[in-house]
């Protein structure tokens, strides 16, 4: 038996989640008349408290399409240097919006409210880029899966008020930090003004991605969607697993989050590991001993059965997900602690 804890991505569709899918009625989508693709879009926008929403294959093009529509050539956007948007999408802002970053030096990833706002390139200036958006990740993937305190995203919210720049949430895993901290799905409507959700991580679905943002945002996302090659027809059998997995996918993520911190403590009985990041939700980031190689320990636990990533010097990622069972926990256990 092989554990594969690379990705929250590596799950297969339940038998359940195939049949929802194989029933789904279906429609042309670029024509905007899949009835399925239209009630997922509507489920998302009414869970969130936003106006509209745009079904897409995947985060990376929500998020762009997001920073697409919210900047100008020659924008810079906000992030943290650990954002997904900025190492993991290939360069994305700049060949797609033509457009720069003002890196901020987070706490795991997250920023907050007085480091937006000295981040903001001065107005009339012409020789700075214009700070056209901010963009904000939660959970955060390369912190170890670190949520938000909702107060600081307020905090950030009333910065971008005062000078007029819009609020984007990368949320490709929102659902894991809305599980741990029972905050509504309708709160983090009001703070953004646009959001990306992910349907292929921890909620266990093949494909898909959603934007939701107001009429006028997905109006316009939904032309560059259109331009990147990413219309799609018949899509009502991917959306009939979205809306299958946010009946039913959402709260188990909980047991996914007890998994995690039980791989932590698994690995905090092991002499060569140096540090454990604090396990939130999902995600476990082990720092080996510095005269350890990643790439070899990585290899050592496939040649056990057990798949990882490395990421990044000394560091090793464990997600856990759908597919990682109390089971294969236990055999974990053993390989690893015998
Ligand atoms: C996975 C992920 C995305 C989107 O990735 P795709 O593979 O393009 O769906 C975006 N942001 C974060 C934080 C992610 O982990």
């Amino acid at each position: 038996m092989i554990i594969d804890l690379r990705s929250d991505t590596v799950t297969k569709p339940t038998a359940q989640m195939k049949e929802a899918m194989w029933e789904a009625e279906v429609g042309d989508d670029v024509l905007g008349d899949d009835p399925t693709v239209n009630a997922l879009q509507e489920k998302a926008a009414r869970l969130f408290g936003m106006e509209d929403a745009l079904f897409c294959p995947s985060g990376t093009m929500t998020n762009q399409l997001a920073i697409r529509v919210h900047t100008k050539p020659g924008s810079d956007v906000i992030c943290d240097k650990y954002s997904h948007i900025y190492l993991y999408e290939g360069g994305g802002i700049m060949l797609n919006s033509f457009s720069s970053v003002k890196l901020i030096d987070g706490d795991r990833g997250r920023i907050t409210a007085s480091q937006v706002a000295d981040s903001i390139s001065p107005e009339n200036d012409i020789h700075s880029t214009r700070t056209c958006l901010v963009s904000l990740e939660n959970t955060m993937n390369k912190g170890g899966g670190a949520y938000y305190d909702i107060n600081e995203i307020k905090n950030i919210r009333q910065v971008c008020w005062d000078h007029k720049i819009p609020l984007h949430l990368d949320g490709a895993r929102i659902f894991n930090a809305l599980v741990e901290t029972g905050e509504d799905p309708s709160q983090y409507g009001q703070l953004f003004d646009s959001i990306s959700i992910c349907l292929s991580k921890g909620l266990g679905c093949p494909v898909g991605s959603i934007l939701l943002g107001s009429k006028q945002t997905i109006s316009e996302a939904r032309r560059f969607r259109k331009v990147m090659g990413g219309g799609w027809r018949q899509a009502g059998f991917l959306a009939a697993a979205g809306i299958y997995a946010l009946d039913n996918h959402v709260g188990r993520l909980a047991e996914d989050h007890l998994r995690a911190r039980v791989i932590g403590e698994i690995f905090r009985q092991k002499a060569e590991v140096e540090e454990i990041f604090q396990v939130d939700t999902n995600i476990v980031i082990i720092r080996l001993q510095e005269k350890i190689s990643e790439k070899d320990y990585v290899k050592k636990l496939a040649d056990m059965g057990i798949l990882a990533v490395s990421f990044g010097k000394n560091l090793v990622r464990f997600v856990t997900h759908l597919n990682f069972t109390d089971d294969q926990m236990d055999l974990m256990q053993k390989k690893l602690l015998s």
